[in-house]
């Protein structure tokens, strides 16, 4: 049903729910809560100084208001909650004082401060709360506000026909509640028992959907039989001899492994796990070279233009001698028309791009394999989509985000995993410091000493526009303030999605050749860019990315023997930030990611990929998680999708290919 259809949704509205990712009425009845506040009473007797309590009363004077500003006010007015008489103060609230006079009956959340026998309200509400209430909270932006969302989603409930992917007989031997009735208490619960009993109806689904997947990925793997090849591997061992380093000894096995995978008959199917700057892209040109050896097209596939042609630049000059062509979604209609005729014709033997690699129109020779780049960004319906390219071709996931292995054994089960555990000789960790915005000076310092040294830095903003409420340093504001500082001695560079992929390329070019200095960008350079000369990050508002992601931004310096620095700016959640000045090791950084925020937002902003679940979290849901994980292997084992009330959900589920 289209989101147009729904009472409230006009245009702009739409568009509004499009950049949250809604595009149905579907998709909107699915926009799960991420929080829910609980407004309940306190009980009198148990109020102390400092607390945090929720009281209902009367009013026994008229309020006081009082404007600071144009922005700011305040009101005041004393409550008496039959054990206590207190005043209460809210700002902002002045718009009310109307509506309040003595003998108005109001419910308070707040501080409670006993010595001036005083509330410190957040919240106001007319009347008294005859039970707990529960308020769904959702992901908004500045142009719709989560209670917007959450008006929306009352009018869609009651006209949308959602649809379940849980087989009738798990829901009965669960004792789930129809969907329907698990997403109306999810949107509109009524007390924490039943929204428990739905959550997990609709976790359950979600990661039930998930596991199929990886067990239909796995059933594949078994049954079908890969490309066996004879390959020259002494051409490989000069190749490997003519690189400008040594591989250290677990690039040299994880080579090893891939290339049994690639000659045995067996199709390979390999997850190349290894800290950034681990150098994984060396393993995977190997790879690459291999397979042409053996008379096969190669295709490579990352997650972003810049780091497309990063790897189209590294290619090409690593093996000059091979047809390496470049193809992502926002080539000239000519030039894509040109690629995909050599992809046709058998003319390139090796294929770099964006996931444009494998839309339906491009038509291979003969792949003989598939590597994809930063996996993680990638979602499970991708693998499948890969696997269906060519006639069989061999697979290779690379990961820079290293799972705790469980997790990994779980998610991934599917795959073999090779894992690349130690850096190159002579890296340093980088050093990383966490400083507040006041210490900014400090930083411009550090910042010349590296300009001094002909070093280059990164500068991270996360976001190009304010589209949230939260005021963001944003990229054109911090242009603005190191051009003031830097600009006489320095060019500065300017990244960010806005930019055509010309522009981008530019930016990223004058970077790299060092004609810019500095480079200030929003998280497109998040993943995989190499520039070695550049030994500093600085990282703004470092508390709204996971650690992982910081970890990765940080990955983008220390890339050879130069003491390098990362200085995340943060005035919030700086415990937990600590916790990367401490440890230069992802696999701990990750643990640690678990440990703090479950698995829910591991790869730090919410982006399609693997493990990005809309409602599951996978460490707190890991029991839910291995539950799931049965029964799909015994839908499989038992071939439950032959019957017939399932064929609709396994059809939907794995991109219409039968399970058989
Ligand atoms: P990642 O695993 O994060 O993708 P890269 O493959 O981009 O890392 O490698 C990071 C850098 O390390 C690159 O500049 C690469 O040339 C270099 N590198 C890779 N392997 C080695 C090695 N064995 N010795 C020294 N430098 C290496
Ligand atoms: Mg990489």
């Amino acid at each position: 049903m289209q989101l147009s259809q729904i009472k409230g949704i006009g245009l702009n509205t739409e568009k509004y729910l499009n950049e949250l990712g809604i595009n149905s009425a579907e998709d909107l009845v699915e926009y799960y809560p991420f929080k829910y506040e609980v407004l309940e009473n306190t009980d009198p007797k148990t109020i102390k100084d400092g607390d945090k309590i929720v009281v209902g009363g009367i009013c026994e004077n008229r309020p006081n208001v009082f404007h600071f500003n144009r922005k700011l006010n305040k009101m005041s007015f004393r409550l008496n909650t039959g054990s206590l008489v207190t005043n209460v103060t809210i700002f902002n609230r002045a718009f009310l004082k109307s509506k309040i006079d003595i003998g108005t009956v109001l419910t308070v959340a707040g501080k409670y401060d006993q010595k001036h026998n005083m509330i410190t309200a957040s919240e106001l509400k007319f009347g008294l709360l005859s039970k707990p209430e529960i308020t769904p909270v959702y992901h908004a932006t500045f142009q719709i506000s989560s209670s917007k969302i959450s008006k929306l989603i009352t009018n869609a409930l009651p006209v949308v026909t959602v649809k379940s992917f849980i087989p009738s007989y798990l829901s009965e031997k669960y004792k789930f509640m129809p969907k329907a009735n698990a997403l109306n208490i999810v949107h509109h619960p009524d007390n924490k028992q039943e929204l428990d009993k739905a959550l997990n109806v609709l976790k359950y689904e979600e990661i039930f959907k998930f596991m199929l997947k990886i067990e239909h990925l796995k059933s594949f793997k078994q049954k079908e039989g890969g490309i066996p090849r004879q390959i020259d591997t002494s051409k490989i061992e000069k190749f490997i001899s003519s690189l400008p380093f040594k591989l250290t000894a677990d690039q040299l096995k994880a080579v090893k492994e891939i290339s049994e995978d690639l000659i045995s008959p067996n199709r390979m199917n390999r997850l190349l796990q290894g800290d950034v700057g681990s150098g994984k892209t060396i393993v995977a040109i190997i790879t690459l070279y291999l397979n042409y050896l053996s008379g096969y097209q190669g295709a490579l596939m990352a997650p972003t233009e810049i780091l497309a042609s990063q790897h189209f630049q590294n290619i090409t000059k690593l093996l000059p001698n091979l047809n390496v062509i470049l193809l992502t979604g926002k080539l000239k209609s000519k030039e894509k028309r040109e690629a995909k005729e050599a992809i046709k014709t058998g003319k390139a033997n090796i294929i770099i791009g964006t996931h444009a690699l494998i839309s339906d129109d491009v038509t291979y020779q003969n792949l003989g394999l598939v590597i994809t780049d930063e996996q993680h960004r990638f979602g499970v319906n991708q693998r499948s989509s890969l696997r269906n390219k060519g006639k069989s071709p061999d697979i290779l996931y690379m990961s820079a985000t290293p799972i705790p292995r469980t997790y990994a054994l779980t998610l991934y089960g599917d795959m073999d995993i090779s894992s690349i555990k130690t850096m190159p000789q002579g890296r340093k960790p980088v050093k990383t410091y966490l400083k507040s915005e006041k210490q900014i000076t400090e930083v411009l310092y550090m910042m010349l000493d590296e300009i001094k040294k002909g070093h280059q830095i990164y500068i991270v903003a996360p976001l190009i526009e304010e589209s949230d409420k939260i005021d963001l340093e944003n990229v054109y504001k911090l242009e603005e303030k190191f051009t003031r500082a830097f600009g006489k001695i320095c060019k500065i560079g300017l990244m960010h999605g806005k930019l055509s992929n010309a522009e981008k390329e530019k930016v990223m070019d004058d970077f790299k050749e060092g004609r810019t200095k500095i480079l200030i960008s929003t998280t497109v350079i998040e993943v995989g860019v190499d520039v070695p000369k550049a030994t500093m990050i600085i990282i703004f508002d470092s508390y709204r990315f996971g650690l992982s992601a910081l970890h990765q931004l940080r990955g983008r310096v220390g890339r050879n023997d130069l003491d390098s620095y990362c200085i995340l700016i943060s005035d919030k959640e700086t415990k937990r930030l600590e916790v990367l000045t401490k440890t230069n090791d992802g696999f701990k950084i990750s643990e640690e990611d678990f440990k703090l925020r479950g698995g829910g937002e591991i790869f730090g902003l919410r982006q399609s990929g693997d493990m990005n679940f809309k409602i599951i979290d996978v460490k707190n849901d890991y029991p839910l998680l291995l539950k799931a994980k049965e029964d799909a292997e015994n839908f499989i084992k038992n071939k439950k999708y032959l019957e017939s009330q399932n064929q609709e959900i396994v059809k939907d589920l794995i991109n219409n290919q039968s399970l058989d």
